[in-house]
């Protein structure tokens, strides 16, 4: 009964996969995790991970997660007393590497990886003041083309619908996080160009982000051009970009034109462009950090400046995140899984967010 009057309010919050680990995060401080493994079908092994003294809220679940070596996860309430977390896995010495601190329980899904739990993570009670200070934040995130506009497109795969989902991820992803979200479109809609930092600029927005996935010029670059570019308001410096650039203006010129060529770009100050670049850098590294732990390799083609119309005119740090080629057959492929769409969402809210924490 003791153990029942101490621990009744711990319960289980939330879950997540970061660096190739589950993190399960408690209400209160964690007071014991037992484990154990048995073989299961197939050459599997299911490991159970006991956090005694927990509870599971109603429709708290841990099954829609993925990760390459993990078959199947589960959670359930095993004992009035105890959450019994289930991991059945291709791999074999899971269970000897879990550590939990504080309200945080890592569950390392990689043999041999030690968990590691950063002091500022495993105290929940922080996410209440720590979203409140994050609401002062406003994001616009802009799915680029819709509508009319398809965008670059390959095998049935259409910029504008890959981008749409990543957006709607994204904003789910900053939400989260406590921070005011603006989508210039959430649906298959077309918007003008201008229309889009206009929006930004009217919602005194601190970040413009615009989302686009890229093709290669000519069929014979398909299998050469990949990777994830980030673009920042700056004149361009080389073909690639100006390429990128041509492609994505390419229905503002078939409209009618805002702004000549040149006058805008003495419009941009310095500074803008210094902080729109280390938003870049910031949302680049975290984006191939968290695509690599799932699915390995991804090609990392940089942070650059270029002359972007939809970012011409927004009075924020913007960039513009190409999130892949479309042409390329492994990214192609990567860009209609569900997941893969997820982790760069995740990627681009965590870049959003170091970059603001560090302002
Ligand atoms: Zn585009």
């Amino acid at each position: 009964m003791f153990t029942t009057t101490l621990f009744a309010n711990n319960h289980f919050v939330k879950s997540k996969i970061t660096q190739a680990e589950l993190k399960l995060y408690f209400s209160s401080d964690i007071a014991r995790v037992t484990s154990f493994s048995l073989p299961s079908e197939e050459g599997t092994t299911k490991y159970v991970f006991d956090i005694h003294g927990a509870t599971l809220p109603a429709l708290k679940g841990i099954s829609s997660h993925t990760f390459r070596t993990i078959k199947s996860f589960r959670i359930a309430q095993n004992s009035p007393e105890k959450i019994r977390v289930v991991i059945v896995s291709k791999q074999k010495h899971l269970n000897k590497y879990h550590a939990f601190s504080g309200k945080l329980l890592a569950i390392p899904l990689i043999d041999g990886q030690k968990a590691t739990i950063k002091g500022s993570e495993n105290n929940t009670s922080n996410t209440t003041s720590y979203s409140s200070r994050n609401k002062k934040y406003i994001v616009v995130i802009d799915a680029g083309h819709g509508g009319k506009d398809n965008g670059a497109s390959c095998d049935n795969n259409r910029e504008k619908n890959i981008v749409l989902s990543v957006a709607q991820k994204l904003k789910k992803k900053l939400i989260a996080k406590g921070y005011s979200v603006y989508m210039t479109r959430d649906d298959d809609s077309f918007v003008k160009l201008p229309k889009r930092t206009e929006f930004a600029n009217n919602k005194k927005a601190d970040i413009f982000v615009s989302i686009h996935a890229n093709a290669a010029p000519s069929i014979n670059l398909y299998n050469g051009f990949k990777g994830i570019e980030i673009y920042y308001l700056s004149p361009a410096k080389t073909q690639r970009a100006k390429d990128a650039a041509a492609k994505e203006n390419d229905v503002m010129f078939k409209g009618k034109d805002y702004y000549t060529k040149n006058a805008y770009l003495s419009l941009i100050s310095r500074e803008k462009i210094i902080e729109s670049h280390k938003l870049g850098i910031d949302v680049s590294h975290n984006m191939l950090s968290n695509i690599r732990t799932h699915f390995g390799k991804v090609e990392n083609a940089g942070v650059k400046p270029a002359n972007f119309w939809v970012l011409v005119g927004a009075q924020m740090p913007a960039i513009l995140v190409e999130v892949g080629y479309i042409t390329n057959p492994q990214e192609g492929e990567n860009l209609k899984n569900a997941y893969y769409r997820t982790l760069l969402a995740e990627g681009i809210s965590d870049g959003i967010e170091h970059y603001l924490k560090n302002k």
